[in-house]
């Protein structure tokens, strides 16, 4: 065979070529999404993101299902929902899997990304959900892997990539997570790197995640502190941030099941949720059947003030924080450390308060349920308006009074409010509607979903591509009136 020197030269440039594309793609592929460094993280997460946007919806579709599938393995959602309770030693294990469920089968997909199209005599003007590139998203002890997976859904259903800085205390379940689903979704076909994190979480790895050029959004799910920091970083933010939920009921109630929904919201993973119920405000015709309910479905009452305030001192640091080791403990434990000795049923500490106490106006994060006796709806409302702290987060109120129902809910402008139910019917837990782990009322976005984590933009086209009249340009002048 004759073969020109050009002719050679172009296939073995071909040959080299294809064999980095296989290099490339092999190494992808084996890649688990975890990376020494966070700029070593960013830039393999813009390069997957520069693959991810060459794949149709059909494709996003199908890591968003690979992810489901991966975190919906019985033996995958046992051992991250077993290993975020040793590693972080806060929640409940079985609260830790019916969290980590909801978050794989009900954060929504692609199909969230609805296009707007407005047609008439200029044309045809398109609005769509487009990706941001890489977000950088920053995750809370408290829900460490159901942040993974609800940030995870929405970033990649929208045609993004994901940085996770997780929180140190949950450093070794988010990387067993960020590890399982790379190699889900390179075996499933995905770009590699759609999901990625560093090795050693840190608020160094944090900071420069934040201030790296090709992170294009973040996303903050936690504390203040955390949100106020995305929000100052210059870039496009979202910010989930605390919550102080309080729950009212009035005299119009239907009282063992508000007692019930109470007790199943507040130590529903020990409180940790930041929209489960922190303190109630009870009308005072009603509120020593209320405690009477809440004690029959496991609500321990302390009545002695200075065991009160002894639980205060044992669980608070001096700058009135909770303390970190008994953030997301059980109520017995709890107990237990005061030398109480609780029936084993004991899933929340109940006690009065005045509306001032620290239990009221402090995010504790633990199952203790400060109860405040209110002479009527109304000072119930005004008395849930501050200690709600103007955070719009969360709030619940139980009655059968639509007055009621509608004045809390106009004045407090939570993000969620919940009437006549636990609060995680708000998520969608027992409650209709899809379920998220970051709520962003700080910045507006609400229930985040892949929405959220989009661009909208615009795409016109002057005349032409609408059919409900004759255009002239194409059917010249109407037909003479006969
Ligand atoms: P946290 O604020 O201590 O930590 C959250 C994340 O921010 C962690 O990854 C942490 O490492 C990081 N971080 C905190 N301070 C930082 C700093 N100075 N520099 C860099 N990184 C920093 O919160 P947490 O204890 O992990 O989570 C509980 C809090 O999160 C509660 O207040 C709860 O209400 C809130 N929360 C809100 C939502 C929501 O959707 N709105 C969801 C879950 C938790």
């Amino acid at each position: 065979m004759n073969i020109d020197v050009e002719s050679l030269q172009r296939l073995v440039e071909r040959a080299v070529n294809e064999l980095g594309e296989k290099k490339e793609s092999v190494q992808a592929a084996v890649g688990d999404g975890v990376f020494a460094t966070m700029d070593e993280a960013v830039k393999a997460s813009a390069a997957a993101q520069r693959r991810l946007a060459c794949c149709g919806m059909v494709d996003r579709e199908h890591f968003v299902q690979v992810i489901r599938d991966t975190v919906l393995d019985p033996k995958v959602l046992e051992e991250i929902s077993w290993d975020t309770v040793e590693e972080t030693g806060i929640g409940c294990y079985e609260h830790k899997l019916v969290k980590n469920r909801l978050a794989a089968e009900k954060t929504p997909g692609t199909e969230d990304l609805t296009t707007w199209a407005s047609s008439g005599d200029d044309g045809l003007t398109i609005t769509e959900y487009c990706p941001f590139g890489v977000i950088g998203a920053i995750t809370p002890t408290t829900n460490p892997t159901e942040t993974v997976i609800c940030n995870g859904i929405g970033a990649i259903a929208g045609g993004n990539t994901i940085v996770f800085s997780p929180h140190p205390r949950a450093k070794n379940v988010t990387l067993k997570l960020v590890r399982l689903l790379n190699h889900a979704l390179a075996a499933a076909g995905a770009p590699g790197n759609l999901i990625v994190t560093v090795a050693e979480p840190s608020i160094e790895n944090t900071n420069a995640m934040m201030k790296h050029p090709e992170v294009r959004m973040l996303v903050a799910t936690g504390g203040p502190g955390i949100v106020k920091m995305v929000l100052s970083s210059g870039k496009k933010a979202i910010g989930a941030g605390a919550g102080n939920p309080p729950v009212v009921v009035d005299e119009t109630a239907n009282i063992p099941k508000a007692a019930k929904d109470i007790i199943d919201g507040c130590s529903f993973d020990n409180n940790v949720p930041c929209i489960a119920e922190k303190e109630v405000f009870a009308v005072a015709s009603i509120c020593d059947r209320l405690i009477a309910c809440m004690q029959e479905c496991g609500g321990y009452l302390l009545t002695d003030l200075e065991e009160i305030q002894r639980l205060v001192e044992l669980t608070t640091k001096d700058n009135g924080a909770p303390k970190v080791e008994f953030v997301g403990k059980s109520a017995k434990y709890i107990l237990g450390k005061l030398g109480v000795e609780a029936p084993s049923d004991t899933r929340v500490i109940l006690m009065e308060t005045d509306r001032n106490h620290h239990f009221v106006t402090e995010e504790m994060l633990m199952p203790i349920l400060p109860v405040v006796r209110v002479k009527n709806a109304d000072e119930a409302i005004q008395c849930a308006l501050v200690a709600e702290h103007g955070n719009r987060h969360t709030a619940m109120i139980h009655s059968t009074n639509v007055v009621n129902m509608t004045k809390m809910a106009q004045l407090l402008e939570t993000t969620i409010f919940v009437k006549n139910g636990p609060s995680y019917t708000g998520i969608g837990a027992g409650g209709q509607g899809y379920a998220t782990f970051t709520i962003a009322g700080p910045t507006g976005e609400g229930l985040t979903s892949p929405k959220s984590f989009c661009r909208v933009r615009r795409c016109a086209m002057k005349e032409g591509f609408h059919i409900r009249t004759k255009s002239q340009a194409y059917f010249g002048n109407p037909p003479a009136v006969s």
